[in-house]
C-alpha cells in the first residue's frame, strides 16, 4: 500500500492518475524482504565468474567490482517497501506550515507539485529550512514575517538557485541512483514512475546501504572490508567543521550550509567529542516552535533529546571497513565521526564518502585519476579545476573551517525593521489530530492545506 498525502491551500489538486486510484501505483512484488534466493546466488556467482574468465589487470580491480555489479544489478523499484508514506506539498503552501507538516507526518523532505506547470518542480528538505532560516533570522526578539506569509513558491523564486526536481526511474539501477546522489551532491532522490508520473519512494543513501547489508553475507567480501581505516584512509580528515556546546543554533546553521556538512561534531575546549548536531536536528525547532531564537547554544538545542540519546556513534581509525560500515547501518546514522585514543575528533566518515569508495571509484567515478577519498575532497578538486579567480573563494569555502565566533555581519540577511510587535501566534498553525481525509476529497479551509491519501496495489 502506498499512502500519499499531498498538503495543498489548493481547493482541486490535479495530480496524473489521481482520479483513477487502482493505477495510482501498484506494488505487486516487494523485494527487499524476500529471502535470498538460490538463482539469486547463482546468478552472482555466474557474474563474478565471468568477471575472472576475462581477468582485469590486477585482482583487486576484479574483487573492488563486486559491489558495483551488486548496484548494478538492482533496481531502485527493488529497494522500495510494502508499505511507504509519501507527503507532496504544492508549492502554494505556506512555508512554515510546510515544515509543520514535515514535522508532523515524521518525513525529512518532500517533493514539491506545481499545479500550475502540472509537474514535480523541487524537493523541500531540512537544508531549505535552514537556508529560510539563515535568511530571515535577525534576533530573538524580531519576528520572522516573511516565514509567516512566504508560500514555497514565493521563497522558490526568492532563492534564486533553486534547481529542477532531480529524479529517477524505478527501472534505473541502484549504481545509477548512487551516482546521482553523489554528483549532484543531494541526500533525497525521489524514484518517479514514467508512465504516471507520480512520486514512489524518495532514496536515500542510508536506505540504499541498509539494502545491501540485507545481502552484505551472502555476497563475496572484498578484501578491503577487513582492511582498517587507516589502511583505506575514507572520509574527510582535514579542517572538521566542529562546534562547541556554547555555538549558537545560528552560527551552527551557517556552517552546514556555508561549509557544505551535514553534521557537526560538538567538542569540548580539548576537541574531544561530547555530542553531535546534524542538519536533521534543525527540524526540532519546527516541532518545538522554538525557530524564532536562533541565538541559543547548541547544547540548550540538544537537551530535548537526552533522555534517549546513546551518545554519539564513532570509531577510530584501526577499526576495520567492515565493522564501520555494520556500525553505520546498525546505529541508522548518515555518519560516524573518527576519534583517536583520546576522543578527539580527527575525521569523518560519511555515507557518500562510503558509496564514493565502494561504487563510484571502481568505476574511476570518483572524479580524479588518482582517486579521492571523500566527497568534500572531490569538490576541492572540481573546484580547483575551475577558474583561478573562482578557485580563491570557492575552495576555501569548503577548505577552512569556520571560526567560532558570531554571525559574519557580512552575510547577507534581510534588514527590515523590528517586527516584533506583529509578531503572529503560533497557535493559528497547529496541525490537526488525523493527518488523513480519506473520504472527503474536500479541502480543509480552516487548516489552509489538504491530504489525500490514495490507496494502490497490492496488499
Ligand atoms: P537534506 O540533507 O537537508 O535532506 P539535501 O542535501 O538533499 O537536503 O538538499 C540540498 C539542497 O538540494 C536543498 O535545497 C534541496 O531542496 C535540494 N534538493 C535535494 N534533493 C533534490 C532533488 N532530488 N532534486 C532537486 N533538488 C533537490
Ligand atoms: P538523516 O537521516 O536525515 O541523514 P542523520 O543521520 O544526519 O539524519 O541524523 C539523524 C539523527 O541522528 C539526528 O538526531 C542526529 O543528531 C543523530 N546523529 C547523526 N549522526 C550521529 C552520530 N554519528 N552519532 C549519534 N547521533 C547521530
Ligand atoms: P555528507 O553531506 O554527510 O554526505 O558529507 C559530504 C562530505 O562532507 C563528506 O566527504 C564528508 O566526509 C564531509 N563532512 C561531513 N561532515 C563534515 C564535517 N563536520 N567537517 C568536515 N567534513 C565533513
Amino acid at each position: 500500500m502506498l499512502r500519499l498525502h499531498i498538503f495543498s491551500n489548493h481547493v482541486r489538486l490535479f495530480l496524473p492518475a489521481i482520479e483513477e486510484e487502482e493505477e495510482f501505483y501498484s506494488i505487486d512484488q516487494i523485494k527487499e524482504f524476500e529471502y535470498v534466493s538460490p538463482e539469486y546466488k547463482e546468478w552472482l556467482a555466474d557474474l563474478l565468474e565471468q568477471g575472472t574468465r576475462e581477468p582485469p589487470p590486477s585482482g583487486e580491480e576484479d574483487e573492488s567490482q563486486i559491489f558495483v555489479k551488486f548496484f548494478k544489478f538492482h533496481k531502485c523499484y527493488d529497494l522500495i517497501p510494502t508499505s511507504a508514506k509519501l507527503v507532496v506539498f504544492d508549492t502554494q503552501l505556506l512555508v512554515k506550515k510546510a515544515f509543520f507538516a514535515l514535522v508532523y507526518n515524521g518525513v525529512r523532505a518532500a517533493p514539491l507539485w506545481d499545479s500550475t506547470r502540472q509537474e514535480f518542480v523541487g524537493m523541500l528538505t531540512i537544508t531549505d529550512f535552514i537556508k529560510i532560516l539563515r535568511m530571515y533570522y535577525k534576533s530573538p526578539t524580531v519576528a520572522m514575517d516573511e516565514l509567516e506569509e512566504h508560500k514555497l513558491d514565493t521563497w522558490r523564486h526568492v532563492l534564486k538557485d533553486q534547481r529542477p526536481l532531480i529524479y529517477i526511474n524505478p527501472d534505473a539501477s541502484l549504481y545509477d541512483a548512487i551516482r546521482t546522489l553523489i554528483h549532484n551532491r543531494i541526500h533525497r532522490l525521489p524514484v518517479i514512475d514514467p508512465e504516471t508520473g507520480n512520486v514512489l519512494y524518495i532514496l536515500t543513501h542510508k536506505r540504499i546501504l541498509r539494502f545491501l547489508f540485507l545481502y552484505i553475507n551472502e555476497l563475496p567480501k572484498p578484501s578491503y572490508m577487513t582492511k582498517t581505516l587507516r589502511d583505506v584512509r575514507i572520509g574527510s580528515y582535514e579542517n572538521i567543521e566542529t562546534a562547541s556546546e556554547d555555538t549558537s543554533i545560528i552560527l551552527a546553521l551557517k556552517k552546514f550550509v556555508e561549509r557544505r556538512v551535514s553534521a557537526l561534531p560538538i567538542v569540548d575546549n580539548e576537541g574531544r567529542l561530547v555530542d553531535i548536531y546534524a542538519k536533521f536536528d534543525v527540524i526540532n525547532l519546527a516541532a518545538e516552535k522554538t525557530y524564532n531564537d536562533l541565538d541559543v547554544s547548541l547544547k540548550k538545542a540538544n537537551e530535548h533529546r537526552n533522555e534517549w540519546f546513546e551518545g554519539v556513534h564513532k570509531c577510530k581509525l584501526d577499526e576495520t571497513l567492515f565493522t564501520i560500515m555494520d556500525k553505520i547501518v546498525k546505529a541508522e546514522v548518515h555518519r560516524l565521526v573518527v576519534v583517536d585514543d583520546e576522543d578527539k575528533v580527527i575525521g569523518i566518515i560519511s555515507l557518500s564518502d562510503l558509496f564514493l569508495f565502494l561504487v563510484l571509484r571502481p568505476c574511476g567515478e570518483d572524479g580524479s585519476p588518482d582517486g579521492v577519498a571523500s566527497v568534500r575532497a572531490q569538490d576541492i578538486r572540481l573546484q580547483e579545476s575551475i577558474s583561478q579567480s573562482e578557485r580563491t573563494s570557492s575552495a576555501e569555502e569548503v577548505s577552512q573551517t569556520i571560526p567560532e565566533e558570531e554571525e559574519d555581519p557580512t552575510v547577507e540577511k534581510n534588514t527590515q525593521d523590528d517586527k516584533s510587535e506583529n509578531h503572529k501566534d503560533d497557535s493559528d498553525t497547529s496541525l490537526p489530530d488525523s493527518p488523513v481525509i480519506e473520504s472527503n476529497p474536500l479541502p480543509n479551509e480552516n487548516n489552509m492545506f489538504r491530504e489525500v491519501t490514495v490507496t494502490g496495489g497490492g496488499e
